[in-house]
């Protein structure tokens, strides 16, 4: 059965106490209910905070993460952050290709494939957020758009090195802005993505990739949206940084 994963995306909220102070929260939470069989927790905390959460948190119960890297391996690149950096601070995962990315920072398609690269190349795993913007759903080319995105920066892979990655499809309409998908656009986009892959890389590693949806995602629509058999958890922002509230995230399945 292939694993089920909540992971929390901070985005840049927090100052390093109040973070640490958070993580340190969820923490608790997990050790007097513990998350779900087969179910994986992780945060991607901000760059400055990573260091002090890893002290603060046994990666066996939640796994640290990172919101970005940089597409380059080292060198005279100011202010980026490598994936070496982020293996040697403890970080296990981290997430490519998030939406704000692509639309503020201009990160396209190579630029992202290359990313993934790094991130495989240092022995942690990728979360590759991908999904549509308004217009394409309203356009009814969110198929497309999809598929290029992962033709783009994931399909280039081995299958060995596929099989590492956690994809979330998360609709750009439905991020941060209380819209959320329904549970059959999500599970409808899921399948279409799981059959994208086991065209590419066969049903077996099809069957065995983690899919998480984001968007809006909370305790009062995790239940319906997680019992899609496509759908493997989420990828959570604003509600992961209130502890209870993710925790109860955690617990919807
Ligand atoms: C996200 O940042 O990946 C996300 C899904 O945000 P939110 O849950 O706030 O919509």
């Amino acid at each position: 059965m292939r694993k089920r994963i909540v992971a929390g995306n901070w985005k840049m909220n927090t100052d390093v106490t109040a973070g640490t102070q958070l993580a340190a929260e969820l923490m608790t939470l997990l050790a007097e209910k513990p998350a779900p069989d087969n179910v994986g927790v992780a945060i991607a905390v901000p760059f400055t905070h990573i260091t002090e959460v890893a002290r603060c948190i046994d990666q066996k119960v939640i796994c640290l993460a990172a919101q970005n890297c940089s597409s380059e391996s080292a060198g005279a690149y100011t202010g980026e952050v490598s994936a070496t950096m982020l293996k040697s601070a403890s970080v296990m995962a981290v997430l490519v290709g998030h939406s704000e990315r692509r639309s503020y920072f201009h990160e396209d398609h190579p630029t992202l494939a290359r990313k993934v690269d790094q991130v495989l190349a240092n022995g942690m795993r990728p979360v590759f957020c991908f999904g549509e913007v308004l217009e394409e759903r309203e356009g009814g080319i969110q198929n497309r758009i999809v598929e290029a995105q992962l033709m783009e920066s994931v399909f280039h892979l081995s299958e060995t090195d596929f099989s590492k990655l956690i994809l979330a499809y998360e609709p750009v309409w439905a991020i941060g802005t209380g819209k959320v998908a329904s549970p059959e656009q999500a599970q409808e986009m899921h399948k279409y993505v799981r059959d994208l892959i086991a065209g590419r890389y066969g049903a077996a590693v099809a069957d065995g990739t983690t899919i998480l949806y984001g968007g809006s995602c909370k305790s009062s629509n995790a239940v319906e949206i997680f019992s899609k058999p496509d759908v493997d958890g989420g990828l959570i922002g604003g509600a992961s940084l209130d502890a209870p509230e993710f925790h109860r995230i955690i617990h919807s399945f």
